[in-house]
């Protein structure tokens, strides 16, 4: 028997994660104020099946306790035995039971054998055929006083709204980490497996909050009654931990130099790209949920829930994580610099603070196991310059000090903005939007303003960034940043997007 299987909640005070569900129905079944439909959604695991058949045994069980099944009475002790006909269980996604699902929820008009009432669970009730929901719906139009009908699905928005409206619904939500670690935790100990605590740790986390899921994660890394952290971590293609922390140092210090390194380090490795997204998303987790109120955090977070999100639609997988770490390392706002540039440049020299954030830790070491930022950040500043791009990789052992009082950097001698528009010949729209645009350029850093969301969008999109770099790295050497922002009004630098 799977752990799934054997651990499966019996009554209300075994379902995990879903208090608020279990008080309203457990409450129902002490008053006898029971619905006559009911719709579960949510997604996978959350506990939709498992409440719909607690709740129709509590319906027809002869001796509740508490709003609980009593699991003594006959028909609790028939409904576990799978023998208590007036319980129809349907799984609408099973084909084998499309021809005859119709006729069966047509037999609801029978009054019921056993028990007090005919209950039918239909699961994925989304996926009914339109001759069973015309069917349902009929039932469910003038529902016969014995008869109780409790649907469950994962896509609540395919469910036509004639059904919807006629049914009490309950969103079940995921399950919170902490009560899935808590329950990964009873079961090993009860079944004396011996786990590492942060093996349990991390499939609680990569469940979402699914328990199904987390048990078979669990049930299939627990070798010789042993469940280890690095078994856990091959299976879902986790990062080290110890590669993590470094990306988020090297965020945090915007250090674009190691992170194209670690880039390439990523690419010739042939890691897996949603591996490499959950590990990056689990750590900010920890780290947002230690160190709340982190600016900075919460943005990295934002930005590689966002490009997750992109998966689907990027098929090379590695250069999503580029674009994604790149645009995590660019500080959030950036300005043209006016033309009073000099002077700021020279106001921020004696003010180092306000050029940049403060570091996470000032040891000179760029590898630090947890970067704890400071309690409070103070927020970028809106006329920041961008920072200069290096051709040549900082010395690991440059103090921020140094770097910050480095002048600003002249455009590279060779750069003429009319060569690179020639060279975009062949891609006259982007070619047409970059001559719209205002530009500054600072070593090897070109900054676009555009006073067009359409001409900007154009160029801002990830692959003309990427072809725009190769001409800009190809006409004028060096390794190119460009950084897009969209100035309506001329005096107010209103930046919505930055990319490298
Ligand atoms: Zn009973």
């Amino acid at each position: 028997m799977s752990l799934y299987t054997k651990y499966r909640p019996k009554d209300w005070d075994e379902l995990i994660g879903q208090d608020a569900i279990c008080t309203i129905l457990k409450t129902s079944l002490q008053t006898g104020r029971v619905g006559h439909a009911y719709m579960f959604t949510g997604s996978r695991g959350t506990g939709k099946t498992s409440s719909a058949r607690i709740l129709a045994k509590g319906i027809n069980c002869s001796d509740l306790n508490n709003g609980n099944p009593c699991h003594t009475c006959k028909n609790c002790k028939d409904f576990d035995a799978g023998s208590f006909i007036d319980v129809v269980e349907l799984d609408a996604a099973s084909h084998t039971q499309v021809d005859k699902m119709r006729s069966l929820i047509e037999t609801a008009s029978f009054a019921p054998n056993q028990g007090k009432y005919k209950i039918f669970i239909i699961d994925e009730v989304h996926m009914l055929s339109d001759g069973a929901f015309n069917a349902l719906l009929k039932t469910l139009e003038e529902p016969p006083a014995h008869v109780k009908f409790i649907l469950a699905t994962t896509e609540i928005q395919k469910v036509p709204e004639t059904i919807r409206s006629r049914t009490l619904r309950f969103d079940f939500g995921r399950v919170p980490t902490e009560v899935l670690f808590a329950h990964l935790q009873n079961i090993t100990k009860q079944e004396g497996i011996d786990a590492e605590e942060k093996a349990l740790k991390v499939i609680a986390q990569s469940a979402r909050g699914g328990v199904r899921d987390a048990l078979t994660l669990l049930e299939q890394n627990t070798i010789d009654n042993k469940l280890s952290t690095g078994q856990v971590m091959a299976t879902l293609s986790l990062i080290d931990e110890s590669l993590i922390t470094n990306i988020v140092s090297c965020l945090y210090e915007y250090n674009t130099q190691e992170i194209k390194e670690i880039i390439q380090k990523l690419k010739n490795e042939h890691i897996e790209v949603q591996g490499f997204f959950d590990s990056i998303l689990y750590f900010l987790r920890d780290r947002l949920i230690e160190t709340i109120g982190s600016e900075k955090f919460e943005r990295y977070n934002e930005i590689f829930q966002e490009n997750y999100r992109d998966i689907k639609f990027i098929p090379d997988g590695l250069l999503l994580i580029e674009i994604t770490l790149l645009r995590a390392c660019t500080p959030k706002q950036q300005s043209i610099p006016q033309k009073q540039a000099p002077e700021k440049t020279q106001n921020e020299t004696q003010n180092p603070q306000q050029k940049q954030d403060p570091k996470p830790n000032s040891a000179p070491t760029k590898i630090q196991k947890t970067p704890v930022p400071p309690p409070k950040e103070n927020p970028p500043q809106a006329t920041k310059t961008p920072q200069p791009k290096d051709e040549t990789p900082p010395k690991k052992d440059e103090t921020p000090s140094k770097k910050e009082e480095t002048p600003k950097t002249p455009p590279v001698e060779n750069f003429s903005y009319r060569r690179l528009l020639d060279a975009l010949g062949d891609h006259s729209g982007i070619r047409f939007a970059l001559k719209s645009a205002s530009f500054s350029c600072e070593g090897t850093c070109l900054t676009l303003s555009f006073t067009s969301k359409w001409n900007h969008d154009k160029v801002a999109d990830p692959e003309a960034i990427i072809l725009i770099q190769e001409r800009l790295n190809s006409l004028f050497g060096g390794q190119w940043t460009l950084v897009c922002n969209i100035n309506k009004n001329p005096d107010t630098s209103y930046v919505e997007e930055v990319f490298v």
